[in-house]
């Protein structure tokens, strides 16, 4: 059984639930190509920070956008950690929606990529905000899950660890919500809901990243959920280059050196390929 730790802070989003339709996939600069490939090059100490836009192409819609599960469920009634303590029933049958899509997802070549990257010796670790366990399947190890796991679960009463795919089966098969074989609790999935204090560890050896880094590469996040929105300033603070790599503009733009505008299965593998 774990002893799970939270820190103070809470996770929260900008007031945007919903933006504006998603711009077609632009082209990806060539220019901005070669400038961040020479970024690349000289790094000896590369992060990445990574949100919903990076597994977009493994086939799991960002919530946001069209198509996306905001748009079935609100997320102030099915999303939210007071939601999930007053009515557990909502999140998980929100749950039983996303564990179709997530659960059969494979990764794309920019997991692939970046899991490349930190066998090469040069990538310092993964700073992800997703849930979908996409970047461990693809062979990175040092992966930090600042907003848990959609794999895990566990007993809000005892505290009792569950593997997240069998908790899934049992909501598939009607069991909503799911409770403990022990104590009967209800179980919650270790997906970090809106309002729910943050786990500790992650956050913190994220931060060490960031002071440590030279060049952060940032693919498919809005930077509208905090605190994860805050770090790439903080590298930036700490003297590293900034990527972006996307599909549309963002009120973070600023941060960035160069931006990438593209799908990221198809822009990340680009920029460690010496042969383009
Ligand atoms: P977001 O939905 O706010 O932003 C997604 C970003 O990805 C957008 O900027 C969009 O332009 C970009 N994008 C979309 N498709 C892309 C593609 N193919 N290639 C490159 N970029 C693409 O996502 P967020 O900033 O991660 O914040 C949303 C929250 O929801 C996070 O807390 C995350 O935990 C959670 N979430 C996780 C998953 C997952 O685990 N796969 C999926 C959806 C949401």
């Amino acid at each position: 059984m774990q002893n799970r730790c939270f820190s103070l802070c809470r996770l929260v989003t900008e007031n945007n639930f919903y933006p504006d339709a998603q711009q077609p996939d632009a082209m990806c600069d060539e220019n901005a190509l070669e400038q961040a490939k020479k970024l690349v090059a000289a790094a000896k100490k590369i992060s990445a920070l990574t949100g919903a836009g990076i597994s977009v192409d493994s086939g799991i819609p960002d919530f946001r956008s069209e198509g996306g599960i905001w748009e079935r469920f609100d997320p102030h009634e099915y999303g939210t950690y007071d939601s999930f303590l007053n009515d557990p029933s909502k999140f998980w049958t929100m749950g039983r929606e996303l564990a179709k899509v997530m659960l059969k997802a494979k990764p794309n070549p920019a997991h692939i990529a970046l899991a490349e990257l930190e066998q090469s010796g040069k990538l310092l670790g993964v700073i992800t905000q997703n849930i979908d366990n996409l970047h461990q399947v693809a062979g990175s190890t040092n992966v930090i899950e600042l907003h848990g796991s959609y794999l895990r679960a566990y007993c809000m009463e005892c505290n009792k660890d569950y593997v997240g795919e069998e908790v899934h089966q049992r909501v598939a098969d009607g069991e909503i919500p799911p409770r403990c074989e022990k104590c009967g609790g209800v179980l919650k999935s270790e997906a970090v809901l809106f309002g729910e204090p943050m786990p500790e560890d992650p956050m913190a050896r994220a931060v060490d990243i960031c002071k440590d880094t030279d060049l952060m590469l940032i693919i498919g996040t809005s930077l509208s959920v905090y605190p994860a929105a805050f770090l790439p300033q903080l590298a930036k603070n700490s003297g590293a280059k900034v990527i972006l790599i996307k599909l549309e503009g963002s009120n973070r733009d600023d941060v960035a050196d160069v931006i990438l505008m593209g799908k990221a299965s198809n822009v990340v593998p680009r920029l460690f390929d010496s042969s383009v």
